[in-house]
């Protein structure tokens, strides 16, 4: 069956509504999907409720989350999945990284300000609407203010690791978040471990620091990637004794990287996280 485990729709910072997305997905033939936006449930809930009502849509909807942490000063996402959305567990983690995310995008536009940029809380605001506010919307806004010509050179020159948009203090601790998710009876799982441009030692001390707080999977597969790429994540997954997921971090129709559903299989000599639940 296919399945991809991290999707995002414009709950947070993709393009596709929740319930697009379940027409899509169904299209894609994905049997099995996680929607994971960004600190928030909106785009889970709106799609189950779609999905209850769409008597066509053959589609195992796993609850799913991407809740933003540091690590040793490296911004990381942990996803929950398959918790159970009305816990009590799940929502304070949702209430908090929203006032975190709330807090941060203030600070974030404070210093956009010092750089000279007007008004960047409003325009982020406006841009993100319902959704909890995000550096995607920073950089949307700094294109349309003609600051930049496009989100790469938003993201390298204002938004990117070490530029005014990298705050990270805001968020919640990587034990705080797996605990969360735990006690919602969710399975923790590191996100795309290729995307942080560690070391190869400080990626393992990363993920034995997610295991001793109690994470229990990584991405093994994030989107399109090479072979050697899989080899190398597969190997590191059971060197650690996790479970592997898969995920395409689908935000929007067009990028090749990150499209949905089209993710490779995860390797046979991984343990799906999927197998325990
Ligand atoms: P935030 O959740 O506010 O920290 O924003 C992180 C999101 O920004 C990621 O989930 C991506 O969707 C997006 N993003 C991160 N880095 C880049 C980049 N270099 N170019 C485009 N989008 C990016
Ligand atoms: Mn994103
Ligand atoms: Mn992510
Ligand atoms: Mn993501």
């Amino acid at each position: 069956m296919r399945c991809d485990l991290h999707v995002h729709t414009t709950a947070s910072d993709g393009t596709v509504t929740p319930t697009a997305l379940i027409t899509q997905a169904c299209e894609t033939g994905i049997g099995r999907l996680a929607i994971s936006d960004h600190d928030t449930l909106a785009g889970y809930d709106e799609a189950a409720k779609s999905l209850s009502t769409d008597a066509s849509a053959s589609l195992e909807l796993i609850p799913g989350i991407e809740l933003s942490t540091q690590w040793e000063k490296t911004g990381i996402h942990v996803l929950g999945l398959n918790f159970n959305p009305a816990s009590d567990a799940i929502r304070d983690a949702v209430y908090h990284q929203q006032g975190a995310r709330q807090r941060r995008a203030e600070r974030i536009a404070e210093k956009l300000e010092k750089l000279g940029i007007p008004d960047p809380l409003a325009g982020a605001s406006r841009i993100a609407e319902a959704a909890p506010i995000g550096r995607p919307h920073f950089a949307q806004y700094l294109i349309e203010s003609g600051v930049v010509a496009n989100t790469e050179i938003a993201f390298k020159k204002y938004l990117g690791a070490g530029k005014a948009g990298d705050v990270r203090e805001y968020w919640a601790s990587m034990p705080q978040i797996i605990e969360w998710i735990r006690e919602a009876g969710g399975t923790a799982v590191l996100a795309h471990p290729a995307k942080y441009n560690l070391t190869k030692s400080k990626l393992v001390r990363l993920i034995d620091a997610f295991r001793d707080a109690g994470g229990l999977g990584m991405e093994v597969i994030s989107g399109a990637q090479s072979d050697g790429e899989t080899e190398r994540l597969a190997k590191l997954c059971n060197q650690k004794n996790l479970l592997g997921s898969v995920g395409s971090d689908f935000h929007r129709p067009g990028q090749r990287w990150a499209m949905l559903g089209h993710v490779p299989l995860i390797p046979g000599s991984c343990t799906p996280v999927w197998d325990q639940w």
